[in-house]
């Protein structure tokens, strides 16, 4: 059993609600929650994280206009800079990032902010803090599988609507504008296709995709192959896709949207988590035709490679970094295993914070070993000096006679003084 160093963290290492199942909490959801344990505004976290790396903050610039949960690149960032300042793992979850290579963007945001009543009220029941599903940031997603009822977009006290999050402070289950509890809406049942939709999204959100950027045209044939005999134009007719939207996906790197996977789960009988994981080897068309069980030994398996890393052997290997006799820095760990280092924070948090810290004590250690040498430098400097019976030396004397190399040290004149002073105080 190997023991690991678990520096302590910077932010509340909050727990995120429902993670590996349908409820996972959004990213933004997350942040609201983490500010709130900091008694901060959201806005005013975010702006702290974007100074904190050293970004720059745009003072018009509303927290919630970054859509912290959705697909993009600087959700995962997010994802990345919380894991690495909380030292809680694979924040990327509560976002949509890790599906980015498999999903079109078209259809996938929802034109305002929803929410489930029901699941506000129920989490105030149980004393919980209320909190936002990233399901309920997915446009196909109208219903909540747990309640069997619409999502609703408009607050029940102020009739607003876009009143979730859209403000600099926020407490997840309250109206921005009014301040009224969002779970007190009236709700209407959904209709089983909605519930189907909810239910499908819910189990991909459950699971990690296991079908990496180069398995996406593979997996797109094996699809076309049991659904249509492997003909692009029969796929594109039968299930009402464009022809050349579907030439798009397997030839120009175009993506299906979310609706066009839905389409492909419904018809062909096959969860979108399973299409997601690449469990395509069993899969039986319902209802499927005599011939195709012929046709089907040949399907285009084969060419599916997951991408999927190992990160067992990741993470062993940055435990015995931590054992080299140099520390070096997570960048470079990273170089070292082909992972980025926003990747390790999100995978391997622990290993990761591990051997940044080492990295960090290692550094500080260094610059102290440095700064001791140049003290002494200058001590010897000014020995010299009374010892030839002068008084004393000015700062700007000691600085010409040392060398090059020390006078180029940042803070130098505050060393000097600092030793002057030592001796003359
Ligand atoms: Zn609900
Ligand atoms: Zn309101």
């Amino acid at each position: 059993m190997t023991t690991m160093h678990h520096p302590r963290s910077t932010l509340h290492a909050l727990t995120p609600m429902g993670l590996d199942t349908p409820g996972v909490e959004s990213l933004s959801s997350y942040v609201c929650r983490l500010a709130h344990s900091h008694g901060m505004t959201s806005q005013k976290l975010v702006d702290w994280v974007l100074a904190h790396f050293e970004h720059t903050v745009c003072e018009k610039y509303g927290w919630h206009q970054r859509n912290l949960s959705s697909m993009s690149a600087e959700s995962e960032q997010w994802a990345a800079w919380l894991s690495e300042l909380t030292g809680v793992p694979a924040l990327d979850r509560l976002t949509l990032a890790p599906y980015r290579h498999l999903l079109g963007t078209p259809g996938l945001a929802p034109r305002s902010d929803r929410w489930c009543s029901c699941c506000f009220a129920e989490d105030k029941q149980r004393g919980e803090v209320p909190y936002l599903r990233l399901a309920w940031d997915i446009a196909p997603v109208e219903a909540c599988l747990r309640h069997k009822v619409y999502l609703t977009s408009v607050c029940p006290h102020c009739q607003r609507s876009n009143v979730r999050n859209r403000a600099a402070i926020v407490v997840p289950g309250y109206c921005t504008a009014c301040g009224g509890f969002l779970g007190d809406g009236v709700t209407e049942s959904a209709i089983p296709e909605s519930l189907w939709m909810a239910r499908q999204v819910g189990k991909m959100l459950a699971h990690r995709p296991q079908v990496g950027t180069e398995g996406v045209v593979p997996l797109l044939e094996t699809v076309i192959a049991c659904m249509a005999e492997g003909k692009i134009a029969t796929f594109a007719s039968r299930y009402g896709f464009s022809k050349s939207g579907v030439w798009h996906w397997l030839r120009k790197g175009g993506l299906p949207g979310i609706k066009a996977w839905l389409t492909i789960a419904l018809h062909g009988g096959i969860g979108l988590d399973q299409l997601f994981a690449g469990e395509v080897e069993n899969w039986e068309m319902p209802h499927q035709p005599l011939q195709l069980s012929i046709a089907l030994p040949e399907s285009p398996r084969a060419g599916i490679q997951s991408r999927e890393l190992d990160w067992e052997g990741i993470r062993a290997s940055l435990r015995e970094m931590l054992a080299l006799p140099t520390p070096i820095s997570i960048n470079e760990a990273g170089e070292r295993v082909g992972v980025g280092r926003k990747h390790l924070y999100l995978r391997a948090n622990a290993e990761a914070r591990a051997v940044a810290d080492r990295h960090r004590r290692h550094r500080a250690a260094t610059k102290q070993q440095r700064d001791d040498q140049l003290r002494a430098k200058i001590e010897a400097l000014l020995d010299e000096r009374l010892a030839a019976g002068y008084e004393g030396i000015s700062a700007r004397d000691i600085w010409a006679q040392l060398d090059a190399e020390a006078q180029s040290v940042c803070g130098i004149f505050n060393h000097i003084s600092a030793v002057l002073s030592s001796r003359y105080c």
